[in-house]
């Protein structure tokens, strides 16, 4: 979709430094970690977020929760534990309208988030 970061980021337009990609994911570092490690899921498709996730769509999800899985076993934080996060929409602190997966680790996370 034109103007949108997480397409440029999936076509390559936009530079990230990228983790782990296949033909139908892509994950790359957080520009602005809240954590030690800082890592987006997204599909390359464009989807707005996990509301708008239509039921052939369904299937992504779980691809995009086992990358996320082995990029945490992978960068050595799945002992400790870690934190996956959909957020869905303004009230949920959805910025980026591409569906995405923030995992979060590194550190102890506070809960309940504010
Ligand atoms: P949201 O608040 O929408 O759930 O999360 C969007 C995330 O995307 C934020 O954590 C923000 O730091 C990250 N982000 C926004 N723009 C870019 C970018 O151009 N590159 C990268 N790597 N991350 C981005
Ligand atoms: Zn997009």
């Amino acid at each position: 979709m034109a103007n949108c970061i997480f397409c440029k980021i999936a076509s390559g337009e936009t530079p990230a430094n990228v983790l782990y990609e296949d033909d139908a994911i892509l994950a790359f570092a957080d520009i602005n970690p809240q954590s030690p490690e800082h890592i987006l899921v997204i599909p390359r498709k464009h989807v707005e977020n996990a509301a708008a996730l239509s039921a052939e769509d369904v299937n992504l999800v779980g691809s995009m929760v086992a990358a996320a899985n082995k990029l945490a076993e992978d960068r050595g934080i799945a002992a400790d534990g870690y934190r996956l996060v959909f957020n869905v929409g303004r009230h949920g602190g959805q910025a980026v309208d591409h569906l995405h997966l923030h995992l979060l680790g590194g550190r102890q996370l506070g809960w309940p988030p504010g």
